[in-house]
């Protein structure tokens, strides 16, 4: 196959990829077997004339490509990402997984690919049962510490926008996303720079992969919260959980630890009972909401062809101070979430359905902070640094009404007042003017109000007045990371567990997490591979 980059219309049809194909190599359609697009964005250089980039993957008769591959200039050859398992002995292994969020779903399917039915250990509850639980907190402010936006069937992502991001792809990655699509997400994710599963589809996706491992041999069991490794002799010979108030022994010989960040209960435990770990930097803030149509006129311009989907924009900055401001995780024509799993804490995060069509654009805006923001040395100062400030939050309230603040308050450290104008916060849990000084420390508002400006020269018109700001935005990245062996991936100091995924420090997103739980799993089996 040939990749072969080419400018595409809006609305374009496989007839219009041909008819490009053909004008930039010297061939007629009928010498075209085959067609695939690799790549898809938009170009908005020239807003007038918005239009697709594409690459497209070609193929020809052998002698064909051959030829054209000579030309370097305008094809390139496409490398070979098909994906297959290695044979291996695994007749009588079960290994466990700790956590049934993306990096430990796709652990778990790696290894009952390939017959060694994994026994999945998930806290909180199968998606329809944990939608009853996060409804119940959304609405009646009741939490379920052990089920909610961060735990449950599907990890933290399950309420999310399901952006897929995966940087450079591989045959890893396009695995991934090739099960996401045999789940139930749409065929453009292993192409589109916007891909997204939306988290009214995201439930159905994660149900249907829990089926195809179960029915490859691996089972489930929620409710069931892990507690310790059991060792003998430094060989792990069981994990401990517990289930319904009782403590439960599985014997086991290998585990992929995938536990997600918010777990802040079983990391402490861990690293009190020897775990190694290093403390690491991450990104703190607040969500800010711009009218959707007015993020779309900003990125499409005034007059913008109302097909296109809703517009994304990605932000960064970086202050004289050594600070870096930057966007993340924007969910377009989406809702800013309460992401706490504790009670008395204030978290937000962000999500949209797959239509994309709430009436806000929201985004985090994010100030770099290291371990040495902290106020401790300790391996773990940075869960407690997040811990203050969510709490900080709650208390503006003593409720989970989220404080905010608009950004023309940010920028003039004003004290904020409940006066709305033009954007009014889809935060569903009520909201209470505030400022962000008042639960953040004070160089991360500073921080923030100085990239307004920085932003707004980037993408003119950034700055609104009336944008809200809803806080704060702290379960970023892992404030940790887990220390493994680099060839073997398993903990050191902790043999045949593996610690994997966005929780570890491995990861950030849906899609690294999965990669980094499918590796993980690789590698454990690379124990049992047939020569
Ligand atoms: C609201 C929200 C929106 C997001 N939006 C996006 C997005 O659009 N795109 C994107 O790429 N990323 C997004 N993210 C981040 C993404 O969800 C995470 O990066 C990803 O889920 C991490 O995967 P993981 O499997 O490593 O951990 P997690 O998804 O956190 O899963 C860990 C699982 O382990 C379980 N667990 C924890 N402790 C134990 C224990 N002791 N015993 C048993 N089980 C345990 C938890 O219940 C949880 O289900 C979002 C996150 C949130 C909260």
């Amino acid at each position: 196959m040939l990749r072969i980059d080419v400018k595409l219309p809006l609305n374009f049809t496989q007839n219009d990829i041909k008819i490009k194909i053909c004008s930039i190599l010297p061939i007629e359609q009928v010498d075209i077997r085959d067609i695939q697009i690799l790549k898809l964005s938009l170009d908005l250089s020239d807003k007038s004339k918005i239009c697709h980039k594409a690459a497209i993957g070609v193929c020809l008769d052998c002698e064909l490509e051959e030829k054209f591959k000579l030309r370097k200039k305008v094809c390139s050859p496409v490398d070979d990402l098909s994906f297959s398992h290695k044979l291996y002995d695994v007749k009588n292994l079960r290994p466990v997984v700790i956590g049934a969020g993306p990096c430990g779903l796709f652990a778990a399917l790696t290894l009952a690919e390939v017959g060694a039915r994994p026994i999945v250990l998930e806290r909180g509850l199968p998606v329809d049962e944990r939608e009853v639980e996060v409804e119940k907190f959304i609405k009646l402010g009741i939490l379920n510490p052990e089920c909610n936006v961060q735990f449950g069937e599907g990890g933290a992502g399950t309420y999310s926008d399901g952006k897929l991001k995966s940087g450079a792809l591989n045959k890893y990655k396009l695995k991934i996303l090739n099960e996401f699509i045999e789940a139930g997400a749409t065929n453009d994710i292993t192409y589109s720079s916007t891909a997204h599963l939306g988290t009214d589809k995201l439930g159905e996706i994660v149900k249907n992969i829990r089926t195809k491992i179960i029915n490859l041999g691996g089972s489930f069991i929620f409710g069931a919260k892990f507690t310790k490794f059991v060792y003998k002799n430094d060989k792990l010979e069981a994990v401990k959980y517990i289930k319904d108030g009782n403590e439960i022994i599985l014997p086991c010989t290998d585990v992929i630890l995938a536990i997600g960040h918010s777990a802040r209960d079983t990391i402490t435990s861990l690293y009190e009972r020897g775990f190694q770990m290093i403390p690491k930097g991450f990104g703190v803030g607040l969500r800010i909401e711009h009218p959707r149509e007015y993020i779309n006129e900003l990125v499409y311009g005034k007059n913008y062809d109302k097909s296109l989907e809703t517009a994304t924009y990605h932000l960064v900055t970086h202050l004289k101070n050594g600070r870096s401001v930057y966007s993340f995780c924007m969910c377009p024509g989406g809702t800013v979430v309460p992401a706490t799993n504790e009670q008395g804490g204030i978290v937000t995060n962000g999500m949209s359905v797959f239509n994309r069509d709430a009436n806000n654009s929201n985004c985090a805006l994010l100030v770099s902070v290291t371990p040495d923001d902290f106020g401790s040395d300790h391996v773990l100062a940075g869960l407690d640094f997040q811990r203050k400030i969510e709490k900080r939050a709650f208390s503006v309230s003593n409720s989970y009404r989220a404080p905010i603040a608009k950004m023309k308050d940010i920028l003039e450290s004003k004290m904020p007042n409940s006066e709305l104008g033009r954007v009014q916060p889809s935060y569903p849990m009520g909201t209470i003017p505030c400022s962000p000084d008042e639960y953040l420390p004070e160089y991360i508002t500073s921080a923030l109000a100085e990239s307004f400006r920085d932003f707004d020269d980037w993408m003119s018109g950034f700055y609104l007045p009336d944008a809200v700001l809803t806080g704060p935005e702290t379960r970023t990245t892992a404030p940790i990371r887990m220390l493994r062996n680099e060839q073997t991936r398993e903990a050191i100091g902790n043999p045949h567990v593996y610690p994997a995924g966005e929780g570890a420090g491995y990861a950030g997103g849906i899609v690294t997490s999965a990669y980094d739980g499918m590796l993980s799993a690789l590698t454990l089996l690379e124990k049992f591979i047939i020569d």
